[in-house]
C-alpha cells in the first residue's frame, strides 16, 4: 500500500503525519521543534505493531522509546543539534526506517504540503511544479511568517523523495468561492486591483473537512445544506459553507481578523488602533505584535491565552470570565451574521481545540443560539473529542462536535492527484 505524508512546516517546526492510502490508516506521527538550535526536539509517536523485527533498537544517549499507557502505541524522543529543514526531514526519514516504521524512503510515494496563503492563484490543492514554488514564494508577502517555511519545507522534501508526488493544500483555496460582495473591503477598488487587498480566509483545510463530515454524519448531500463550522483553537475561524462552498468566513485579509483568539485581537476598529499607537509611540511592527501576540483571550484575560486556565478560575476572577464572555460573544455574533446570509442554517460545527474539548464553552455558544431552533444536550456534549451529536433528537438545527483531521485531508487530496 502506498505511504504519504502529510506536512505542516513551520519557521523552526516541522510536524508530519504518516499514512497508509487509500486505508486511510494512520501510521505514525510526529513533530520536530527548535530547528535551527543545538536542542531541537524530535517526537515520534506508533504503533507497537508496527515495528518490525529489523527494527534497529541501539540508541543513543538522548534517546528515548516510552510505552503509551494503554499499551497500543510507542514514543521515540531525542534531544540534539538540528541546523536546518533539510537535516531535519533527513533526520525523521532515517528514524522511521531505523525503527522499523518505512523499509525504505522509496516506500513513501505521496508528500502533501500545508500552505497558508494560495492568494487567487490555487482554488484548489495542486501537484508542486517550478511555477507553483514560484507564485507560493510571491505569496510570501501575504503570509510572511508562514509560507516561506512552508516553501522549504516543500524543497527539502523534494531533495530527500525525489520520486514523490508532492502537492500543496493551501489553507485559503476553500475560500475561493466567496462572492465578491463578501470577500471585498469596502475600500478603494483599486487596492484590490493593485495588490489583491481582500478576504482570504483560513483554516479551510479543516472548514472543508468537518463541512464534508457533517453532511455524512446528518445522512444528507452536502449539495443540500446550510452549515456554519466553527474552528475554535489558538487561532479561531467560523465559515458560513453553503452547499459544500464557502460563501463567506471571519478571517480577513490575514488571520488576525474575526473572532477574539488566543493573543490575536479579531476585528477592531482600525482607527483606534492608530489612536493607540500615537498615544503609546509604537511603531507599526510593535502594534502588530500586540495585535497578534497579545491581544485577545490573553489580553483581556491579563493571566492567560489558554481557554482551560480562563474556565478554571472565572468564578474568582473578573478579567477571564470577562475574557470567556467575550470569546462566547463574538462567536455568537458571527453564527447570527452567517444564518442571515444563508437564509438560515441546517447544522452547525464545532471542532479545534475549544470546539472539540470545551465542554462549558461549546454549552454558552449553543445555549445563546436557542432562538433559531437549536437545543443542547447536555448529556451528548459531556464528551471530549467525539464525533457526536450534540443537539436533543428534536432540535429544528442540529449542533454536531467533529474533531478536524487536516492531515487525512491532505492525504486524500495527495491521493486525488495521483
Ligand atoms: P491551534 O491548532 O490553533 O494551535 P488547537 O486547535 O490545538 O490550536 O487549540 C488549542 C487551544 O484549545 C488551547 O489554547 C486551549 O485554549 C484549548 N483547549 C484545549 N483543551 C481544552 C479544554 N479541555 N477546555 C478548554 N479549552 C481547551
Amino acid at each position: 500500500m502506498a505511504k504519504t505524508m502529510a506536512v505542516n512546516a513551520g519557521s523552526s517546526s516541522l510536524k508530519f503525519q504518516l499514512l497508509d492510502m487509500p486505508a486511510e490508516r494512520v501510521i505514525a506521527q510526529g513533530v520536530i521543534e527548535r530547528i535551527g538550535m543545538d536542542d531541537a526536539i524530535v517526537t515520534i509517536k506508533y504503533g507497537v505493531s508496527i515495528a518490525s523485527e529489523n527494527a534497529v533498537d541501539h540508541l543513543e544517549d538522548d534517546e528515548h522509546i516510552t510505552l503509551s499507557k494503554d499499551g497500543k502505541g510507542k514514543k521515540y524522543e531525542n534531544v540534539l543539534a538540528i541546523k536546518d529543514h533539510q537535516q531535519a526531514i533527513n533526520f525523521m526519514l532515517q528514524k522511521l526506517t531505523d525503527l522499523g516504521i518505512i523499509a525504505d524512503f522509496n516506500e513513501i510515494t505521496g508528500v502533501g504540503h500545508r500552505v497558508v496563503a494560495g492568494g487567487e492563484w490555487f482554488n484548489h490543492s495542486v501537484v508542486v511544479t517550478d511555477d507553483v514554488l514560484t507564485k507560493i514564494d510571491r505569496l510570501a508577502d501575504y503570509a510572511p511568517l508562514h509560507n516561506p517555511a512552508n516553501a522549504m519545507g516543500i524543497r527539502a522534501f523534494q531533495k530527500l523523495l525525489p520520486h514523490a508526488l508532492s502537492v500543496a493544500v493551501f489553507d485559503t483555496s476553500f475560500h475561493q468561492t466567496m462572492p465578491e460582495e463578501n470577500y471585498l473591503y469596502s475600500l478603494p477598488y483599486e487596492y484590490y486591483t493593485r495588490y489583491g487587498a481582500r478576504k482570504y480566509g483560513a483554516h479551510g483545510t479543516s472548514h472543508r473537512y468537518v463541512s464534508a463530515r457533517a453532511a455524512q454524519l446528518l445522512g444528507k448531500d452536502l449539495k443540500d445544506l446550510k452549515l456554519i463550522t466553527l474552528h475554535l483553537g489558538a487561532g479561531a475561524s467560523i465559515t458560513a459553507v453553503q452547499g459544500g462552498k464557502s460563501i463567506d468566513t471571519s478571517m480577513g485579509f490575514s488571520p488576525l481578523a474575526g473572532l477574539t483568539m488566543a493573543t490575536r485581537s479579531g476585528d477592531v476598529d482600525t482607527s483606534l488602533v492608530y489612536y493607540i499607537q500615537e498615544r503609546e509611540g509604537l511603531s507599526n511592527e510593535e502594534m502588530t505584535n500586540i495585535l497578534n501576540k497579545k491581544s485577545g483571550l490573553l489580553g483581556i484575560s491579563t493571566i492567560s491565552s489558554d481557554m482551560r486556565d480562563l474556565l478554571d478560575v472565572q468564578d474568582t476572577h473578573d478579567h477571564a470570565k470577562l475574557a470567556v464572555n467575550i470569546f462566547v460573544n463574538r462567536v455568537v455574533k458571527y453564527v447570527g451574521q452567517y444564518v442571515a446570509e444563508m437564509g438560515g442554517v441546517d447544522a452547525i460545527v464545532f471542532t479545534a481545540g475549544i470546539g472539540e474539548n470545551s465542554i462549558p464553552v461549546r454549552k454558552m455558544i449553543v445555549d445563546k443560539l436557542g432562538y433559531f431552533g437549536i437545543t443542547l444536550d447536555e448529556e451528548a456534549n459531556n464528551v471530549r473529542g467525539d464525533e457526536v451529536e450534540i443537539s436533543t433528537k428534536d432540535s429544528r438545527v442540529k449542533a454536531l462536535l467533529i474533531p478536524t483531521n487536516e492531515e487525512l485531508m491532505i492525504a486524500r487530496d495527495v491521493e486525488a492527484l495521483k
